[in-house]
């Protein structure tokens, strides 16, 4: 079911269950703002998942109410992850889907890091 990113943070959302350590995942990297981790479904060789570690439902809702500290720490942790795990050279694609046009699924904001071979056109139509 597509998020509507308006809605409140739903703290009950996978995400936010996998922050709290009740839920695994398959963690590649964790600092004070950011956790990342192996998408459970990938769509391509590399597929991670780098997700705040507050609250926030989608790139819109972070990027309103997000502070300084929050924003500079989150885009660092998501390049970090990228130079660690050796994305930077033959390239990699960053996603966030927002709202329900961009089907976005998990009400708790994350960039998706794609990466391991020719990603193709950024666009793909249902139509
Ligand atoms: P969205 O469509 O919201 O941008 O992306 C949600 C992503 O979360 C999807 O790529 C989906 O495969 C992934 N995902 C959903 N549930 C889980 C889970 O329990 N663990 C992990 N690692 N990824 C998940």
């Amino acid at each position: 079911m597509p998020v509507n990113a308006t809605l409140p943070y739903d703290d009950q959302n996978i995400f936010a269950r996998i922050l709290r350590g009740e839920l695994p995942c398959s963690k590649v990297y964790e600092d004070d703002w950011a956790l990342a981790f192996h998408d459970i479904n990938p769509q391509a060789p590399v597929h991670i998942l780098v997700i705040p570690k507050a609250p926030f439902v989608s790139w819109d809702d972070f990027s309103a109410r997000g502070s300084d500290a929050q924003i500079a720490g989150f885009i660092r942790a998501v390049g970090t992850v990228a130079r660690e795990q050796g994305l930077v050279e033959p390239g990699y694609r960053l996603l966030a889907n927002t709202g329900p046009d961009s089907l976005q699924e998990v009400p708790h904001f994350h960039v998706h890091i794609c990466a391991g071979k020719v990603l193709g056109r950024m666009i793909v139509s249902p139509d």
